[in-house]
């Protein structure tokens, strides 16, 4: 075996096994990153779907069974339950595991986590600035984590062998790493991510909230800005609310700057203002091209052709074909069948 294919992890633990869990899963198997996945989900609809696609090596019913004799430990369900996790697999942690996670959020993480992990266990928190508005097992692929970036936020005085190998891992995944100071990815992920999917719910929740009859006229020309909010606001609401939760002080921060920021523009859109709306259309969009430039505006969609704009220079690898565990047709061409568009991220 070359150096190249040697497996990082002997036995991987992912509690978890949405859109996320399941996208690890399939591509630490596709890359065989690891000897053996085992699995937790919690409900029995979920296992059933896990089984048939043949996501893991074992699936267990309880977080502290799946986590026994792991060298890996990953979170992968909505950040409000981490607490509750931490407590549950932390006798189960031996000296030397890495306990790492994929949470939306990260101060809160080290804060509820950190405190159950016994002597010797190493705690590498972890987000990967991927996503789609689907979620479940089903939901899952391969490449999504392709040419995107992965935050760490390990606490200070972290193994610096331990962040190593979980970037490597998610080198491995075709992400490429940024260690960062929890507080600061909060605020940053707040603006980028948490706010606008904020927007997002309220845009949405206020169109639903007009009479009926201009309900029927809201679906029928739903074309361009409000389609692209609905598919937003389409997203899992228990994680939505525990990342707002989770991460109140930066989202109400930058609600706040928000809010200052659309009264001015209702004050120049009353007043007339119009050179003060086009220089500010004129900033945002160069704002867009620098994202284009930065090569994080496409979809998250390997099927799709913006998806070639989100390769940085000489990172990722391009999705190949691989045979399905569940079928023996191409993992690309079993995507297609079942996969909707997307485009978004947690
Ligand atoms: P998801 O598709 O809704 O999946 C959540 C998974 O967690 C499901 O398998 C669920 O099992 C399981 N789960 C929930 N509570 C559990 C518990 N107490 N014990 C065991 N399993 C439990 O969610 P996701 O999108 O993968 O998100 C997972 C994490 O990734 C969240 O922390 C989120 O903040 C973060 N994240 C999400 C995105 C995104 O865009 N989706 C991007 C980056 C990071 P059941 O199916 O049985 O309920």
């Amino acid at each position: 075996m070359s150096a190249a294919k040697k497996p990082l992890f002997r036995r991987v633990a992912l509690i978890g096994l949405g859109l996320i869990g399941s996208s690890l899963a399939r591509v630490m198997r596709r890359e065989r990153l690891v000897e053996h996945i085992a699995g937790c989900v919690r409900s029995k609809a979920s296992r059933a779907t896990v089984r048939q696609l043949g996501l893991v090596d074992s699936l267990h019913t309880t977080p502290a069974a799946a986590v026994r004799g792991a060298d890996l430990v990953l979170l992968c369900t909505p950040v409000g339950t981490y607490d509750a996790l931490a407590q549950a697999i932390a006798p189960m942690l031996r000296a030397g595991t890495i306990l790492s996670d994929v949470g939306s959020v990260k101060q809160s993480v080290i804060r509820d986590v950190g405190p159950y992990l016994p002597e010797g266990v190493h705690f590498v928190p972890g987000h990967p600035i991927a996503g789609t508005e689907h979620s479940g097992p089903a939901s899952g692929f391969a490449e999504l984590f392709e040419g995107r970036w992965c935050i760490l936020t390990p606490p200070p005085g972290t193994d610096a062998t331990a962040v190593e190998r979980v970037a490597e891992l998610w080198r491995r995944c075709g992400a490429m790493i940024e260690i960062m100071d929890a507080h600061h990815h909060d605020r940053v992920l707040g603006i980028t991510s948490h706010l606008p999917h904020l927007i997002a719910y309220t845009i949405v929740a206020t169109a639903g909230d007009v009479e009926q009859s201009m309900r029927a006229e809201v679906a029928k020309y739903s074309a361009g800005g409000f389609r692209d909010f609905t598919r937003i606001a389409a997203s899992d609401p228990i994680m939505w609310r525990d990342i707002f939760l989770y991460n109140r002080e930066a989202v109400l921060e930058m609600l706040q700057r928000f809010s200052e920021d659309l009264t001015a523009l209702q004050r120049a859109i009353r007043w007339g203002e119009g050179e003060k709306l086009e220089a500010l259309f004129r900033r945002t969009r160069e704002l867009r091209q620098s994202i284009i430039d930065a090569h994080q505006a496409g979809t998250f969609d390997a099927r799709e052709p913006d998806r070639v704009g989100l390769k940085a220079p000489g990172q990722g690898k391009r999705a190949r074909p691989a045979k399905s565990p569940a079928g023996g047709q191409s993992a690309a061409r079993s995507r297609r069948a079942r996969r909707p568009k997307s485009g978004r991220q947690a």
